[in-house]
């Protein structure tokens, strides 16, 4: 459990008193309160049951049963919330989980980026657009994309407009889901037509068929008869960024009735690492005990995940992180020292739940082979070995420039429209699939489990990632760059990514 007395007191506020990074100052405290309060009062948008359910689905995924498939936009802006791009990322999480399934012959489970991914870590604080110095944007949930100062001054209100478009992605999800949009008795009802690519199509095709096929023999011999079929689950994720707005949605609760027994440490090793783990803790005074049948849930989603940026061992996040009963991830990066990992793995997993902690990392395809490793064998080395889940997120190590020419809105004398030449960010298909295709051999080769993919895509036909089938190049990516922050997988890529990722796995 997270609060057994390894730690000092924890409370849903108790990060208040730690360090911060990628803090927020809010100038009206006035509105911040209010705001707040509000937040304090309305309902949760997940349910503790729910959220032990992923747990429970996630410790598959750790024993290397299950396949953890997490995908979203880098920056979900609140114009999202709209029917026709939630569907178009629902069926292609649902494309890509059969297409897994079928490859890695496990169950999939699907957690989407999504309903929440509002706030963004930015390296820098200021940025200059045109000349004029203004703070940078920080996601939907702080400030405006709009690029004037006033309106990227960081506004409490938006905390509020953050729970509601939150709560109606939610609603509909749900309402598509149970209405059958993910109807796998229908697989081929999905359209395939964005699949402009024949060989993929063909692929893709063979895969529905068999699926399908499976699917019918399984009627046919009365085996669909508990259900199951009609839906599937879609989990919700965001970064645990803005620490305000999670904390007004983290409420004490009975542990649903799903919760397993607590996991009880047995061996020395265990207890030499709880001995060290006191040690390295972060606070002195112990806590009151909290009932064993209670716990903080954080109801904002399922899921949540500590950035690269903010998971300093004595700070803010990991403060807010330990005390909660949600699956929670952590990103890891080439920064991260290997003799860091474990420590903080004894703060955020003092309980050695299974399939509590996701270790998501992210180094670069250049990158990956001198750090994975040394964190693999940290965590073999100590009693987290088989509790945690590993996944590979080849998208933010691989960040790259390119210099692309736009239309410009400003014009000659003439009239007519001059053409202006800018730095965007790009990642390459090659080198997003050669970090996956690299995390695979690694955790192979020291047997290790990979248990999943963390991707930053989009439903939409979008040129922001080049390579991939389709052949997208530099000088395509000025046709459909929507991105608010980083490069996403279009649709196509995506899903190639997936059919390769299954290859992999039946090697
Ligand atoms: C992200 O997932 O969008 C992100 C900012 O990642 P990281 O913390 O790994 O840089
Ligand atoms: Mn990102």
């Amino acid at each position: 459990m997270a609060l057994n007395g390894l730690s000092g007191a924890w409370s849903p506020s108790s990060w208040r008193n730690k360090p911060i990074v990628q803090s927020v100052t809010y100038n009206d405290a006035g509105s911040f309160k209010q705001a707040t309060s509000k937040l304090n009062t309305l309902p949760p948008l997940v349910t503790p049951r729910e959220i032990v359910k992923l747990k429970n689905e996630l410790r598959e995924v750790a024993l290397g049963n299950a396949f953890l498939l997490q995908g979203g936009d880098c920056a979900e802006l609140f114009d999202y919330c709209n029917q026709d791009m939630i569907e178009a990322k629902v069926k292609l999480l649902l494309q890509m989980s059969l297409v897994l399934v079928y490859g890695a012959k496990k169950k999939v489970v699907r957690v989407a980026r999504m309903a929440g991914q509002y706030a963004k870590p930015r390296s820098s604080p200021m940025e200059t657009i045109d000349g004029v110095t203004m703070p940078s944007f920080r996601g939907d949930i702080l400030n405006s994309y709009e690029p004037d100062p006033a309106a990227r001054e960081p506004d409490p209100k938006r905390l509020v407009d953050a729970y509601f478009h939150s709560a109606a992605t939610q609603n509909y999800l749900r309402a598509a889901l149970s209405s059958g949009l993910a109807d796998l008795h229908a697989p081929l009802d999905w359209s395939l037509g964005h699949v402009r690519d024949p060989s993929v199509r063909d692929q893709y095709q063979v895969m529905v068929e068999r699926i399908t096929d499976t699917l019918e023999m399984m009627r046919t011999i009365g085996l669909d008869t508990g259900g199951g079929l009609e839906t599937v689950d879609l989990f919700t994720s965001h970064e645990g960024l803005l620490l305000d707005y999670e904390q007004s949605l983290t409420r004490l609760f009975k542990h649903p009735s799903n919760t397993p027994a607590p996991t009880l440490p047995s061996t020395s090793a265990t207890a030499n690492a709880q001995a060290k783990a006191r040690k390295t803790s972060l606070p002195t005074q112990l806590p009151p005990p909290l009932p064993p049948t209670q716990g903080y849930y954080d109801t904002s989603a399922h899921f949540i995940w500590i950035g690269d940026r903010t998971r300093q061992l004595t700070h803010s996040h990991v403060e807010f992180f330990r005390g909660i009963e949600n699956p929670i991830g952590v990103k890891v990066g080439p920064s991260m020292p290997p003799s860091d990992l474990v420590p903080l793995l004894n703060i955020l997993n003092p309980g050695y739940e299974i399939g509590k902690i996701v270790l998501i990392t992210r180094y670069g395809h250049d990158k990956i082979g001198t750090h994975l490793p040394a964190h693999i064998r940290a965590v073999q080395a100590s009693p987290h070995r088989d509790t945690v889940v590993w996944q590979c997120d080849p998208m933010h190590g691989n960040g790259r420039n390119a210099t692309v020419t736009l239309p410009s809105a400003k014009s000659d004398s003439d009239g007519t429209a001059k053409p202006e030449t800018t730095t965007i960010k790009t990642r390459r298909f090659s080198d997003i699939l050669s970090e996956l295709r690299q995390a695979l051999q690694i955790h192979r080769s020291m047997h290790s489990y990979l248990g999943g993919v963390h991707l930053e895509l989009t439903g939409e036909a979008v040129t922001e990632c080049v390579g991939g089938a389709e052949g997208l190049t530099e000088e395509d990516l000025s046709l459909n760059y929507t991105t608010f922050c980083d490069p996403r997988l279009n649709e196509k890529q995506a899903l190639e990514l997936a059919f390769l990722v299954a290859g992999f796995y039946r090697e």
